[in-house]
């Protein structure tokens, strides 16, 4: 098979996953060769180099803070049905070009810790779990990445400090970028929902009107890091295909924001598929 070929036959077994966003421009085909064009250079590159393909999925990065929405801080069923599902996708791969494909799983619950009021202990439990489930599931298919990997022996907070500094960009320019457009709209909105949801219950400290307020303000800030983070994650895996676990429209290519998410694992465009179980805050009802 012509490496195209093999490359177009990899990222239409990728894209029958594929969720579209209800906001912007819909598929008119299936498989879609609008979704599938920015990939398929580096696809068919890894096809013709006889390597894996790597996928790179920011996702994964911890539990919510909200003990009414979630069994524990570690990963339950709903983190092992996604790997499951995730290995079942690089066999199917391994079919069509043998060396096959690794997902690189980057949990970034340590990117958004105090914007999502997640302690930095119990995102390295969470991150703990990951490993073992990993290595239990599909250590041939996913490699794990988080901040950690970046800056060995920094502090938490000097991790997050290097993020903003080396690849981040002042929190109040996405605001215009989001407000300007329909995407970027809902994707803040769901990203304030989310922050809200994952805060309120019933003995919350204060009312539900503040904490929206103060969700609103946060939303800006997970946004600016969430890109910073992508810029590292492009730099870091130059020639890797990127996964998201959020809806997009058809065709979206990497450079703008694109998804409508909830906060800590929302990404920039560019990405393709939906990943059951993936979700950060997974819920009662998805881990029992
Ligand atoms: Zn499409």
């Amino acid at each position: 098979m012509h490496d195209l070929d093999a490359g177009r036959a990899v990222l239409d077994r990728v894209l029958l996953h594929r969720r579209s966003s209800p906001i912007g421009r819909q598929c008119s085909e299936t498989p879609c060769a609008r979704c599938a064009a920015p990939h398929l250079g580096r696809v068919a590159r890894a096809v013709a180099a006889g390597k894996p393909i790597e996928l790179v999925l920011p996702a994964f990065p911890t539990k919510s803070p909200n003990p009414a929405k979630v069994l524990g801080i570690r990963p339950d069923m709903a983190e092992e049905l996604a790997l499951r599902f995730l290995a079942e996708l690089c066999g199917d791969i391994e079919k069509i070009h043998p060396p096959g494909a690794k997902v690189i799983i980057c949990s970034d619950g340590r990117v958004f810790e105090e914007l999502i009021k997640v302690p930095d202990r119990d995102i390295t439990a969470y991150q703990h779990g990951m490993r073992e489930l990993v290595d239990k599931i599909s250590p041939d298919f996913h490699q794990l990445f988080n901040l950690d990997d970046v800056c060995p022996g920094q502090s938490h907070d000097q991790m997050r400090a290097m993020i903003d500094d080396e690849f981040g960009e002042p929190f109040e320019e996405p605001r215009a970028e989001l407000k300007a457009d329909e995407n970027g709209l809902a994707m803040y909105r769901g990203i304030v929902r989310f922050l809200v949801e994952d805060l309120w219950h019933e003995s919350f400290p204060g009312s539900k009107s503040a904490l929206q307020r103060d969700c609103r303000k946060r939303a800006y800030r997970v946004v600016a890091r969430s890109r910073a983070w992508g810029r590292l994650l492009a730099a870091r895996f130059p020639d890797a295909v990127r996964l998201s676990i959020h809806p997009q429209p058809c065709g979206s290519t990497a450079g703008r924001v694109t998804t409508s998410c909830p906060p800590p694992c929302h990404t920039r465009g560019g990405e393709l598929i939906e990943i059951p179980g993936a979700s950060p805050t997974a819920r009662r009802s998805s881990a029992a």
